[in-house]
Order: C-alpha cells, then structure tokens, then sequence
C-alpha cells in the first residue's frame, strides 16, 4: 500500500496551513497492521517542514518520527526535490545537520543519511545556488552534498532514467513542469510526480508547482486513478501555477478525481465552498490518504 499524508497544503505565502510537502509512506501489509512503513519517502521539504513534520510526529500512527519529542530525521529514508523555491527545499539544512550532529551513528559518528533524488541539472543547482552557503562548512573543514545525502540523480524525460522503484514495486518517476519559464518553456528546471503501481497498474499523478498545462498532463491525468493538482485561487496576472479557472475546463470525469492542494489562505473565505462538488475537494492537511493497493 502507499500512502501520502500532507505535511502542509498551503502555497508558498499561506500561513495558515504549512507548505505543500507531502511525506509518501510504502507498506508491505498498511498502517493498521504495522506501526512502521517499510520506506518513506517526503515530496519536498519547505521552509516550514521542519515545523510541520514536528506537529505531526504527535498524531495517531506518526510516532515513528519521535525521538524523545523532537524529530525523528533518519525515519525519512528519501528525499525529491521538484524545484528550488524555498517552500519546497528550506527544511533540507536542518535535516542535514540533524542528521549529521544529532543522529550521527554512535559507534563510527557517521551521519544519518537519506536519498536525495531529483534532477542533475537541479542538484548541482541546489547545492550551488541554495545549500552550500550553510552546508559547506563544519567545524574543521569544508563539506559537500554527499557528505549529507545519497544522490539519485535522474534524467526526466528519458525514458528509463526518469524513475525508481519503493518497495520493488511503485514506479516513481518524474516529468517536467512549466512553473516558471526565463525565456521559454522548461528552461528553469521544476518537475511532477507520476506514480505507478507495477502489480495493479494503478497510477497517481502529482502535479508539482505548475502553470495549468492539459495537453502536456492529460494523458497522466486521465490514466491516473487519483491526481493531486496545484491551485491559485485568486486571478492574478503573470501567474506562476494553475487557477482555479483554468483547472475547471478539465473534463468533469478528471475532476472528480482530482485534489486540489498549494492554496492560499482564502480557501474558507465563501468563493470556493463549491470545490468539493466539483473537483474531489481541497486536501485536508496531515491526513493519511491511500493513493495505491
Ligand atoms: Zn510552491
Ligand atoms: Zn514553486
């Protein structure tokens, strides 16, 4: 079984709700007959994760990620990145110097550390641009990346080297999003989640942060048993994610069985109470989901 559970189901600005980073959880039997997944893995860790998954450790079947009342990091096994933006990767420094200072093997004082899985062009980008300015040191010498994390490097788009499997058996590969273009489409590197199960052929599609784009989704999407989509609700001019217009001319049967999650905080303020009516609904945040057999 795979489940996903929302740390957060915010956008980049709510303060409402956490960041839309989503911890997916593999099991060989499920969460009612063992209290430990077989593999994690989180979509993401935003600036706000560290709070998210802290407040979540104290839930009814988390508790795996308690340590002593802080988190737990080494039960996050894996790690995709889909982008740079900070609500998406602001939680990795302290994940790695958690793992390294505070759960470090205590025999050989080697750090704790996860798969960190995405795009080359995007990891070199991740330690250049955003990480190394607080991971490159510590204390007696500098560091790099792979002193912190396992790298799975993956090449979207082609076929074969744009995926991995959790437990043998889920099919996760990533496709790249239209989020934020320079000069053209795809030139600033942001990706999707498409998920396959490899037993019942069931898929779930995971847009990512993404300008609405139904030619380039629609054949995921209409394949997909569950679709998890990101929404603006409010209109605005150079927008950088779908709105909530542009995702209601999705054919009635693809709505249905699509979650709408990366909202701001106005999804409770009147406007959007027909939601659940027409699209499967807002997701709830920190909430098990089963996306999978
Ligand atoms: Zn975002
Ligand atoms: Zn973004």
């Amino acid at each position: 079984m795979l489940t996903f559970t929302f740390l957060g189901v915010g956008g980049a600005f709510a303060k409402r709700n956490f960041q839309s980073n989503v911890l997916v959880e593999a099991w060989a039997a499920g969460p009612h007959e063992q209290a430990v997944p077989d593999d994690t893995l989180l979509i993401d860790f935003g600036s706000t994760g560290p709070l998210a998954l802290y407040q979540l450790k104290d839930k009814p079947g988390f508790r795996y990620l308690d340590a002593e009342g802080t988190i737990r990091y080494p039960a996050i096994r894996r790690v995709v990145v889909t982008h740079q933006h900070s609500d998406h990767i602001g939680g990795l420094e302290e994940m790695a110097l958690m793992n390294t200072f505070i759960f470090a093997n205590s025999d050989t004082r080697k750090p704790f550390k996860p798969q960190l899985i995405s795009s080359v062009n995007i990891l070199n980008d991740l330690w250049d641009q955003s990480l190394k300015g607080g991971l490159n040191t510590i204390q007696g010498r500098y560091a790099l990346l792979q002193d912190y994390f396992f790298i799975l490097s993956l090449r979207p788009g082609d076929e074969g080297k744009d995926r991995f499997l959790l437990l043998k058996r889920y099919r996760i590969s990533l496709f790249p999003t239209d989020h934020v273009q320079i000069e053209r489409k795809y030139d600033w590197p942001s990706y999707g989640v498409f998920i396959e199960d490899t037993l019942s052929k069931e898929s779930v599609f995971f847009s990512g942060d993404t300008r609405f784009d139904w030619p380039a989704y629609a054949p995921m999407m209409e394949r997909a048993s569950l679709c998890f989509h990101d929404v603006q609700l409010t209109e605005a001019a150079g927008a950088v994610h779908a709105s909530i217009g542009e995702l209601r001319t999705m054919p009635p049967a693809v709505k249905r069985k699509t979650w709408l999650y990366h909202y701001g905080d106005e999804w409770d303020s009147g406007p959007y109470d027909s939601v659940p009516d027409e699209f499967a609904g807002f997701v709830s945040p920190q909430e098990r989901i089963q996306v999978l057999p």
